[in-house]
C-alpha cells in the first residue's frame, strides 16, 4: 500500500533499524521502544490484522518471534521477552517483541522515543546475537 508507513519500510524506501530479514518478514526496532531493545515483526505484504494472515504466513511470524526471542534476551540481558499484538499504531499486521523485566511493561503508554545513536548501537547488539543463532523459517 503506498502510504503505509511498514511497507515503505519493508521496501527500505524509509530507512529502520532492521536486525533481521528474510523473503517474507522484517524485524526492526521501534523508534518509540517501551524498554530498550522493543522489536516490530512484520510481513512484507501488506496485511492489516494479524489474524487475516493466509495460514503458512501466520505461523511464519509467530515462528520469527519465537526464533528471534533468544538472540534478543541474551542482546538484552532482560528476565523475560514479552509479545504483544493490538495494531491500533500502524494498519499493516506487526507483533511487538519487548525484553522485559517485570510485569505491566507491555504499556505502550511507556513508549519515549529512543535516541539515534542508542538505537544504533542495539541494533548492532541484537544483530550480533542473531548471527550466533540460525534462524529458518519454514
Ligand atoms: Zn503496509
Amino acid at each position: 500500500m503506498a502510504e503505509c508507513i511498514f511497507c515503505k519500510i519493508a521496501a527500505k524506501e524509509i530507512p529502520s533499524h532492521i536486525v533481521w530479514e528474510d523473503e517474507k518478514f522484517m524485524a526492526f526496532l521501534d523508534l518509540r521502544p517501551v524498554n530498550p531493545g522493543h522489536l516490530l515483526i512484520i510481513p512484507k505484504e501488506h496485511i492489516d490484522v494479524v489474524f487475516d494472515m493466509p495460514d503458512g504466513l501466520y505461523e511464519g511470524i509467530f515462528n520469527t518471534a519465537k526464533a528471534l526471542s533468544t538472540p534478543l534476551q541474551s542482546a538484552m540481558g532482560s528476565t523475560r521477552i514479552g509479545m504483544v499484538v493490538e495494531g491500533f499504531g500502524v494498519p499493516h499486521a506487526h507483533i511487538h517483541l519487548v525484553p522485559i523485566n517485570g510485569p505491566h511493561e507491555l504499556d505502550s503508554s511507556r513508549a519515549k522515543p529512543a535516541a539515534e545513536e542508542k538505537l544504533v548501537e542495539t541494533a548492532k547488539k541484537i544483530k550480533a546475537e542473531i548471527e550466533k543463532t540460525e534462524i529458518n523459517q519454514q
